[in-house]
This record gives structure tokens, C-alpha cells and sequence, in this order.
């Protein structure tokens, strides 16, 4: 069997897999992507987050694409959350690193989506093979050297590669050639049951577009304008529930919409759409882990294929597209000559497991805010009792690097930042006009922090401010955001 080289090959066309390989293409690499699907095809992960579409996708170069394709506008998110009955709602125009005409992020069809991503890959010169299932890594020695694959016609292929990357998401059984382990988080133990109506309610502009989140009993529900009539519409509830939503889906679902008055207005003129892409409910689980290292020599993992938080508050797809582009600065690096592989790839997963740390302890005290609710689903997102030990042992497995606090505990430190937080949503839900205390709450900032970054790099390119390094000896971006450079102080 003859076998193709290529600098580096990608398995899986998402979001994660489509901007690593466009991003390295796009420094006169060969890059080959093999996505399993011929798209488009379907995915879940519909509501996005500013840093994707004016950082990553502006970098891409399809921004101006994404921006005519007509997806709804979101200005931020509406929740029926924490201790107050009336919703409030968070828009992004009001962080200062976000402020302007970058402060908004899209609902997004995910079929539409991933294959205008996929398309500007190619387009970038990345060889994208659609309908090729990976089957495993090749290796020599300690290294990944390639890919084995089934082509279209059933035909096995190898492929070598002086680096391959991993961005065959949740599903695929891939990340286990990485080595270590997938760590699963019992705090966000949860499930989904999602499915999509036409004709739903919508919030009154100007924040129409936007994500609807609400709590109740068994959990909560988002609730996503997909175009004027589509809505995607979820229950997140306890793992404990599964048999009941694996039973009988339809009633399961309409039961759990039931239980919630707002979501049941929303959708008192609405009808399930049960045809086509969108006509069957879906079920997620398991979907909260991370992978306890990121790359091995030869090997990177991207997007869910190391690691997921949860679906609140939209942070999948960002967390994919930004390790993706930290993935690609590494790799162009190494393949530049100018760092070893080693320094680069460290540099990638320090900043990765940050951004994942940031992102878990948010969501954390996210879910703090209904601690008051008297329902199981509730309680048990209590990070003061019984759960507290789970969380000390994620947090630790993120490295700390989400903090540079050591005087605190993780369960203390969230606790102190969730009531720091609740504290500036009841500002807001209180009537405050001002988003102020909320983007100077500590979670939101650190939350902020690289998405902002990322954006404002994307934005102004070399002309934006220099960056000092993340983590102490750590390495900084080059001015076009596409690789590392050693820091040197001025
Ligand atoms: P994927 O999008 O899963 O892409 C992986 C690709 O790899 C797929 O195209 C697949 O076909 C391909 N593949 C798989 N196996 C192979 C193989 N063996 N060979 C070749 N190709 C292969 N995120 C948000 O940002 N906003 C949301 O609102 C949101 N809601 C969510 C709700 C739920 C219930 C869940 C579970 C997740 C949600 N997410 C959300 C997360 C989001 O779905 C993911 O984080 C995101 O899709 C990850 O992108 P990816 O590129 O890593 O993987």
C-alpha cells in the first residue's frame, strides 16, 4: 500500500478540525482532512460566543461570508436564573473588550455553519476528504507518524504526517492513542433531550436573537432562535432521569415543558418539527470530561475531542475554534523551524486547559445561582456540600492554572466568586441598566480575558498591543496571531 504524506493530517471536519487545518494551511502547509460525513450533516452546538465569529472566523477570513448568510443576531443571552422570577438579560455590547460592532455572536444551523467553515478550508488549500471514517493512528516508536482511514469505496488508506490532530469530537474513540485518561465530571452529570419547533415565541427586539435560558425544576431548558420560525429547543436534566427521557422521548419531553411556564408559553402556538434533519429528538450524555494531556509527541487533540464543559452559556464551539487556533500556532511554529515541539505544544495546552479552567468555574457558579431551588437537580449542584470534593479534583486536574490564587480552595474560591457573581446579576435583574458589575465580576472577566484577546488580535493585527506571555516563561503570539515567538521584554 502506497502511503500519502502530508505535514499534518486532521481527522474530523467540525468546527475544531476545519480552523486548525485552514490555519496551517494557510502558512503553505500540506494538510489533508478527513471528515467521516459528507456534509452538510448535523450537529448540535447552535449558539455562539463573539470570540468565534470576530476573532477565529475573522482570521479564517469568513467573516464577511458568515455575516451574509442571514443567521439571527445574538446580542447576548435572556435568563430565567438564580434567585429572582423575572428574566434578565446579558448583552455583550457592554464589556469594554468587546464593546462596539464585535459585540454580538450568531444562532447558528450547524449544518450551514460547519460546512461554510469546511468550504473556506478548502478554499485555503486544506485537501478535505469528506466520507472517510478514521480508524486509528499509525506509530513509530513514541510518536504518531499517520492515520489509517476507510475511503468512500471501502478501501483501507495510511496516510503520514509529521503531526496529526484529533478533532473527531465526542463520538469518536480516537484520543485514547493520546494517552492518559478522559476524566469525567460528576458535578455536570447531566443529560439533554433536544428537539426543534417552528413557530415559537420570540423575545422582543432588540434581543430577539437571543439565547433563552431557563431554570426550573428538573433543570433547565435552552432556548435558541434559529431563523424567524425554528427554534432549537433542550432540556438539561439529572443523569438519575435517563430511563424516563429513554423510554418515551416525545412524551418526555412534552412533560418536562410542562413543568416550566415560560418555555410552555413560548411554545403554546408552536409544533414540533418531526420531518427531515431537525425531526428527531436527540439525547447527550456523558458529554462533561476532560482528557488529562492534550498531545503526545506527533498528536493533538482539539476541540471535544479533550475536552467539554457543558451547554450553558455557548462555550463548545469557542473552546474548540480557540484550541484549534492555539493548535495551529504551535504547529506552525514547530514546522517553521523556529520552536521545538515541546516548548510550542506545552505553550498550547497550558493555554487550553486555562481557558477550559476559566470556562468550568464560571459554569460553576452559573449553576450556584439556583442553589435555592428545593428540587434534586438543584441540590445537587450545590458546591458547598457534598459535591465540593469533585470539584477540588477537576479544578486540580485544569493545574490551577485557572487562578493564580493558592490561599483558597477551589470549592471556597467558587463559592466566593458565585456570590460575587449573583450578586451583580441581581443588580442587573434588579433594573440596573449597566452591565458593569457583571463584566467586573472575576469569573466573567477571566472568562473574557482570551476571548477578548482573541479578538482584538483578529481585529487590528499587528497593530495591536504587545502581549506578555500567559504564564510565566510562557511564549507570546506573533503580530499576525499565526504562531508562537519567544518573549522578550522591551
Ligand atoms: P464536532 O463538531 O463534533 O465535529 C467532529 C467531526 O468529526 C464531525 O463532523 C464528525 O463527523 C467527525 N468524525 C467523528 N469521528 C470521525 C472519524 N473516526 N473519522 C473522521 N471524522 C470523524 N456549543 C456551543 O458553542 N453552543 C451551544 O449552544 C452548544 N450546545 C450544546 C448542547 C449540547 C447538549 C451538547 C452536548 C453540546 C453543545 N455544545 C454547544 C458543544 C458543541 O456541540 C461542541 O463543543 C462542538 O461541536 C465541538 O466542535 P468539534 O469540532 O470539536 O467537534
Amino acid at each position: 500500500m502506497s502511503v500519502e504524506e502530508f505535514d499534518v493530517v486532521v481527522a474530523g471536519g467540525g468546527p475544531g478540525g476545519s480552523t486548525v487545518a485552514a490555519l496551517v494551511a494557510m502558512q503553505g502547509h500540506r494538510v489533508l482532512l478527513l471528515e467521516k460525513e459528507v456534509f452538510p450533516r448535523y450537529q448540535i452546538g447552535e449558539s455562539l460566543l463573539p470570540a468565534t465569529v470576530h476573532g477565529v472566523c475573522r482570521m479564517l477570513g469568513v467573516a464577511d461570508e458568515l455575516a451574509a448568510a442571514g443567521f439571527p443576531i445574538k446580542r447576548g443571552g435572556t435568563f430565567r436564573w438564580g434567585a429572582r422570577p423575572e428574566p434578565w438579560t446579558f448583552h455583550f455590547g457592554l464589556s469594554a473588550k468587546m464593546a462596539g460592532a464585535t459585540s454580538f455572536a450568531y444562532q447558528v444551523e450547524r449544518a450551514r455553519f460547519d460546512e461554510i467553515l469546511l468550504n473556506n478550508a478548502k478554499r485555503k488549500g486544506v485537501e478535505v476528504r469528506e466520507g472517510c471514517a478514521v480508524a486509528a493512528v499509525l506509530e513509530e516508536g513514541d510518536r504518531v507518524t499517520g492515520l489509517r482511514y476507510t475511503d468512500p469505496d471501502g478501501v483501507e488508506r495510511e496516510v503520514s504526517a509529521r503531526f496529526v490532530i484529533d478533532a473527531s469530537g465526542n463520538k469518536s474513540r480516537l484520543y485514547h492513542s493520546v494517552g492518559g485518561t478522559r476524566n469525567y465530571s460528576e458535578f455536570f452529570r447531566s443529560l439533554a433531550l433536544f428537539g426543534y419547533f417552528e413557530g415559537g415565541k420570540r423575545l422582543p427586539a432588540p434581543t430577539s436573537g437571543n439565547i433563552l435560558s431557563v431554570a426550573f425544576k428538573s433543570g433547565w431548558f435552552w432556548y435558541i432562535p434559529l431563523s424567524d420560525t425554528l427554534t432549537s429547543v433542550g432540556a438539561v436534566v439529572r443523569r438519575e432521569d435517563a430511563e424516563k427521557i429513554q423510554g418515551d422521548q416525545e412524551k418526555a419531553l412534552t412533560a418536562l415543558i410542562a413543568e416550566c411556564p415560560l418555555i410552555s408559553e413560548y411554545l403554546a402556538d408552536a409544533t414540533r418539527v418531526t420531518t427531515g434533519e431537525y425531526g428527531e429528538l436527540r439525547v447527550r450524555k456523558d458529554y462533561s470530561y476532560q482528557q488529562t494531556t492534550f498531545w503526545r509527541p506527533g498528536m493533538v487533540l482539539v476541540g471535544d475531542a479533550a475536552c467539554f464543559v457543558d451547554p450553558v452559556f455557548s462555550s463548545g464551539v469557542h473552546l474548540a475554534t480557540y484550541s484549534a487556533l492555539l493548535a495551529a500556532r504551535s504547529i506552525n511554529s514547530v514546522l517553521a523551524g523556529d520552536l521545538d515541539e515541546k516548548t510550542a505544544l506545552n505553550e498550547f495546552e497550558a493555554r487550553y486547559r486555562r481557558e477550559y479552567g476559566v470556562f468550568y468555574e464560571f459554569l460553576v457558579s452559573f449553576y450556584q445561582m439556583n442553589v435555592n431551588e428545593d428540587s434534586y437537580f438543584w441540590q445537587a449542584k450545590k458546591v458547598t456540600n457534598n459535591t465540593s470534593t469533585e470539584i477540588e479534583s477537576f479544578v486540580e486536574l485544569i493545574g490551577g492554572v485557572s487562578s493564580g490564587e493558592t490561599a483558597l480552595t477551589a470549592a471556597d474560591r467558587i463559592t466566593e466568586r458565585s456570590a460575587e457573581f449573583a450578586a451583580a446579576v441581581d443588580q442587573i435583574a434588579g433594573g440596573e441598566d449597566s452591565m458593569v458589575p457583571m463584566f467586573k465580576s472575576q469569573v466573567v472577566q477571566q472568562a473574557m480575558q482570551e476571548a477578548g484577546q482573541v479578538q482584538v488580535r483578529a481585529l487590528l493585527g499587528a497593530d495591536a498591543e504587545p502581549e506578555v506571555p500567559l504564564f510565566p516563561g510562557g511564549l507570546v503570539t506573533s503580530p499576525d496571531g499565526m504562531k508562537w515567538l519567544p518573549y522578550h521584554p522591551a
